[in-house]
């Protein structure tokens, strides 16, 4: 039997509540689908790690990670401790260490789920997102001059690479390729950032030439924004840059009816480094240790996991599974149904049974 070494790391808050249910669920499914094993090593960095021992992770935690095929994340950070610390030791350099450039990020109307939109139907919203993540807006490259003053100027360099955006696009391209709808849009902001996304735009045009079968068009971000809310369906594979990825992605979490529900991967396709797996959400301080968050972000992105172990009977097993569940809507956490009373483990047991 395949055996899968996996990394866990709960983080702070709901994170290692969500992360329990989500192993429990890809442990089924693996088994059930695949015969597969998978290992789970818990790792206990966290933002209490942090006040014992002064930092998030220990001296050599980084390449006691590259042991691990995966890392499943729940999610870090705590009112307690500045996010410079929390997100920027631990989360953040995660992304540029591994080299984990894709940054995919589905969203899907799943039935029984509200959406706030007027007249769709599930599956209406069905997309991927590809967001670049690991230069672009987000590259930690700029200053301050005369800091402090009325006079102070500060500089925020976007940094576009030719192969940066190629490996993007690739991926997106790969992506499109496999899906029935055959359908990629390249989202920039060409027209006003004329270096930086002109440089994406040059890459698309040369790329999209080895993908004849897919169809692909470029839209400019803030047409895409009005799209995503008036005719979602439209989308099938969506590719962007860091910045325009990270705000369209809590667009399309929040038109597929919950934050509880949204799933992302940091992928480094060449396998030399591990990926990561992360529900979008944070750590929800509001609501943590009442045991009512939504595992199902969490669940999902231990289904994303599957896919990237090559266990795709698995992944879809979960998928599916919780498809189920939220149809049947007899188990509803508070973020689907104000008024309901149901916990994270309630939904977490029906997801297991329903695998
Ligand atoms: P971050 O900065 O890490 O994104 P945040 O404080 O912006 O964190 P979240 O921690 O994601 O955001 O919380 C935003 C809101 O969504 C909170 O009200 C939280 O309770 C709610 N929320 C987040 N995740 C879930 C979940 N899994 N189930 C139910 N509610 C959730
Ligand atoms: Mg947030």
């Amino acid at each position: 039997m395949a055996v899968h070494k996996i990394a866990v790391i709960g983080g702070d808050g709901i994170g290692p509540e969500v992360i329990e249910h989500a192993i429990r669920a890809a442990e089924a499914a693996a088994r059930k689908y695949d015969g597969a094993e998978l290992q789970w090593t818990r790792l206990p960095w966290s933002t209490a790690y942090y006040k014992q021992h002064g930092r998030m992770l220990p001296a050599d935690g980084w390449e006691q990670l590259t042991a691990y095929e995966a890392i499943l994340f729940g999610a870090v950070g705590d009112p307690s401790v500045p996010d410079k610390v929390t997100v920027h030791e631990l989360l953040l350099p995660m992304r540029r260490k591994y080299d984990q450039y894709v940054n995919l990020r589905p969203a899907y109307l799943f039935a029984g789920v509200d959406c706030p939109l007027k007249n769709k139907k599930p599956g209406d919203i069905d997309m991927l997102v590809y967001r670049e993540n690991t230069e672009g807006e987000y590259a930690p490259v700029g200053g301050n001059l005369y800091p402090g003053t009325e006079n102070q100027i500060a500089v925020q360099t976007g940094v576009f690479t030719w192969k940066g955006c190629e490996r993007i696009l690739r991926a997106a391209f790969e992506a499109a390729q496999k899906r029935p709808r055959k359908k990629l849009t390249s989202i920039t902001k060409s027209n006003a950032q004329v270096y930086g996304l002109g440089l994406w735009d040059d890459v698309y045009n040369a790329v999209r030439k080895d993908y004849p079968d897919v169809t692909s068009n470029s839209l400019l971000v803030d047409a895409a924004a009005m799209d995503f809310v008036r005719q979602p369906e439209v989308f099938d594979v969506v590719v962007a840059s860091n910045l325009f990825g990270d705000i369209l992605t809590d667009l399309s979490a929040a038109v597929a009816g919950s934050i509880g529900l949204a799933s992302s991967a940091n992928i480094n396709p060449t396998k030399k480094f591990p990926s990561m797996f992360e529900p979008v959400h944070g750590s929800a301080p509001d609501i943590a240790g009442k045991g009512i968050a939504n595992p199902l972000a969490a669940v999902l992105s231990a289904a994303l996991m599957l896919d990237h172990l090559g266990l795709a009977k698995s992944a879809q097993g979960v998928r599916d599974a919780v498809a189920k569940v939220l149809a049947e809507g007899k188990v509803r956490t508070r973020d689907l149904d104000k008024t309901s009373t149901h916990t994270t483990t309630d939904m977490g047991d029906a997801v297991v049974a329903a695998v």
